[in-house]
C-alpha cells in the first residue's frame, strides 16, 4: 500500500496490498490491518491449543472464557443471562466487571476489529461486495445504523420473555468461536449466510446493523480512554470514508468540521462516538498522518 502515491479506497487497493504499508521514504512496515489480524489469528489460536493440546492458557469461548485462570464473560451473554433467569453467580460478575475494565481502557469496539472472529471474515466479504458494486452486478445499500440499537434491545426482552438466550442461537460470533474451540456444528450454515448476505447485499451488514454484542461495546466505547486522534494536517480527501464501515464516525474530517476549529483555533480532536472499532484502517490509508491511536489517560501514567 503506498498511500503517499495512490489514493489507497478500497477500490483502487488489492486486499493484500493492505497488509504492508510504506512511509514516505519507501520504507515497507506491516499495517494495522495485518496487526489486527495477527492478534485476531493469536487468540483464536490459543482458543483451539488450550482445548486441543490442553495448554489450558485461554479455555472456553468468545461467550464466557477463562485466560490463566481469571474469568471473562461478554458483556451481553451476562445481560441476557440474567435476564434469562434472575440469575448471576459471582464468577459471571467478576468476569463481566473485567471484561468492562478492559474494554473502558482499550476502547469499547476494539472487540469487534482485534477480538471478534468473524469481524476478520467480514473484512473479506466487504472486499467482494465492493469488487461486485465496481462491476455493477450488485447495488451498494446503506440503511440506518440506529437499528442495531432497535435488534439489541429485542434480544433482551426475548431472553426476558421466554427465559433462553434466544440471541445466541444466531449469534455469529459464538457459532464461529465454537468451532474453533471445539469443532465442526451444522449452524455454521448460518454463519456462511450472513457472509452471503454482506457479500451480495450489504456492506458489514451483521457488524453495521445487526450485532447486539458489538453495539453493547460501542456503549462502553463512548467512555472508553483509547480514542482515535485527528490533528489538522487532514486536507480532507475522504479516503478514509471510503475504508471506514462506519464513517458517519469520522465527520471531523469534513472541511466544514475544519472551518469551524479552524477559528477557534484547535489542531487536534477525538473521534467521540464510540461506533468507531479502532480498526486502524483510516490511519493506514491516510497520506497526511492526519489521524493516530491516542489513550487520554497517558498523562495518568
Ligand atoms: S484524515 Fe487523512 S484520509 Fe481522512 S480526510 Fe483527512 S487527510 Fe484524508
Ligand atoms: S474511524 Fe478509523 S478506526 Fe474507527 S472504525 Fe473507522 S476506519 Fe476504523
Amino acid at each position: 500500500m503506498d498511500k503517499f502515491n495512490n489514493r489507497e479506497t478500497i477500490e483502487k487497493s488489492s486486499f493484500l496490498s493492505t497488509f504492508i504499508d510504506q512511509n514516505d521514504n519507501g520504507k515497507k512496515k506491516l499495517s494495522i490491518r495485518a496487526k489486527r489480524w495477527i492478534v485476531i489469528i493469536s487468540i483464536h489460536l490459543t482458543f483451539f491449543l488450550s482445548f486441543y493440546i490442553d495448554i489450558q492458557m485461554l479455555e472456553g469461548t468468545m461467550n464466557g472464557s477463562r485466560f490463566l485462570g481469571f474469568h471473562l464473560i461478554d458483556v451481553y451473554v451476562t445481560m441476557q443471562v440474567y435476564l434469562a433467569s434472575y440469575h448471576m453467580p459471582i464468577n459471571m460478575v467478576i468476569g463481566t466487571v473485567t471484561i468492562i475494565l478492559v474494554y473502558l481502557l482499550i476502547g469499547g469496539r476494539t472487540y469487534c476489529s482485534w477480538v471478534c472472529p468473524y469481524g476478520l471474515l467480514s473484512e473479506i466479504a466487504e472486499k467482494i461486495n465492493n469488487i461486485l458494486v465496481k462491476k455493477k452486478i450488485i447495488k451498494k445499500r446503506e440503511f440506518d445504523n440506529r437499528v442495531r440499537h432497535i435488534f439489541w434491545l429485542m434480544f433482551l426482552v426475548l431472553s426476558f420473555t421466554s427465559g433462553y438466550l434466544v440471541f445466541e442461537t444466531f449469534n455469529v460470533v459464538g457459532i464461529l468461536s465454537r468451532f474453533i474451540a471445539y469443532g465442526w456444528s451444522i449452524a455454521l450454515v448460518w454463519v456462511l449466510a450472513v457472509l452471503l448476505i454482506e457479500i451480495l447485499y450489504s456492506r458489514r451488514a451483521w457488524c453495521k446493523y445487526i450485532c447486539p454484542i458489538g453495539t453493547t461495546y460501542g456503549y462502553i466505547g463512548v467512555v472508553s480512554a483509547t480514542r482515535i486522534q485527528w490533528n489538522n494536517n487532514c486536507d480532507h480527501c475522504m479516503v478514509c470514508h471510503d475504508v471506514c464501515f462506519e464513517n458517519h464516525v469520522l465527520e471531523l474530517t469534513k472541511a466544514k468540521y475544519a472551518k469551524q476549529v479552524e477559528e477557534k483555533g484547535i489542531k487536534t480532536a477525538y473521534i467521540k462516538s464510540g461506533d468507531c472499532t479502532l480498526c486502524g484502517r483510516c490511519i493506514d490509508v491516510c497520506h497526511q498522518d492526519a489521524l493516530k491511536f491516542d489513550f487520554r489517560l497517558k498523562g495518568l501514567v
